[in-house]
């Protein structure tokens, strides 16, 4: 079973992730966006570290909501939403257990995919996030080293995509050949949950 302190360190293996990774973050976007996705994931998981650990929230669910509800104020970029709607919502649908199963990690967290999808307006083939979070969901009902193995193939995969969403799709055909800056971080998320798990890097 999944306990509280497995989502705590989920989150803040995420903030080291991220920070490792974010001037890559921010060079991809550079190239198809405005050059601010690392500094805001940064920034966002960095207020999510601190915050859990001032509130140490008690259940799964309630570790989820709070390091949502903490990017969509921290974050101002399109991501802050998107990502904290993905943890806000996944984080309801666990509830109030104080333990869940992989198997009920798998459900929530599709659930907040799919909350994603509803706020951004995205289907897979965008070349957003979502490129890497729909298939880490459907690989997570095998493993978590499935779902971190799917979702790095699906933000290598953005690369040949044209935008059709967010700042990027400005760009139109000039989008296509760079890899999704948003599918990149959210790979970044799902390795975290992996090596959370205890999988290897
Ligand atoms: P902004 O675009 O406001 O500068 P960020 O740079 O932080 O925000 O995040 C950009 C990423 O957000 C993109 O690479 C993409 O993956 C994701 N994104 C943007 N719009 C959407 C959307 N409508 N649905 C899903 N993901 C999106
Ligand atoms: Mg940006």
């Amino acid at each position: 079973m999944l306990d509280t302190d497995f989502f705590h360190r989920w989150m803040t293996v995420s903030a080291a992730l991220v920070d490792r990774e974010a001037d890559r973050l921010t060079d991809l976007d550079a190239a198809i966006g405005d050059a601010d996705h690392g500094s805001n994931m940064r920034r966002g998981f960095a207020a999510v570290t601190k915050v859990l650990a001032e509130e140490g929230p008690g259940t799964p669910g309630a570790v989820l909501t709070l390091a949502g509800r903490q990017l969509i104020s921290t974050v101002g970029g399109a991501s802050g939403p998107l990502y904290g709607t993905l943890l806000r919502r996944t984080g309801k649908a666990l509830g109030d257990a104080p333990a869940v199963s992989e198997r009920e990690l798998a459900g929530a967290l599709a659930e907040g995919v799919a909350a994603v999808a509803q706020l951004g307006g995205a289907k897979a083939g965008d070349k957003t996030m979502l490129d890497a979070l729909l298939p880490a969901v459907e690989a997570l009902g095998t493993s978590f080293d499935a779902a971190r193995e799917a979702a790095d193939t699906g933000a290598v995969a953005t690369v040949p995509m044209l935008a059709r969403k967010g700042r990027a799709s400005y760009l139109g055909e000039r989008s296509v050949g760079h890899q999704d800056p948003g599918a990149t971080s959210a790979a970044l998320l799902i390795t975290a949950l992996a090596e959370t798990a205890g999988g290897a890097a």
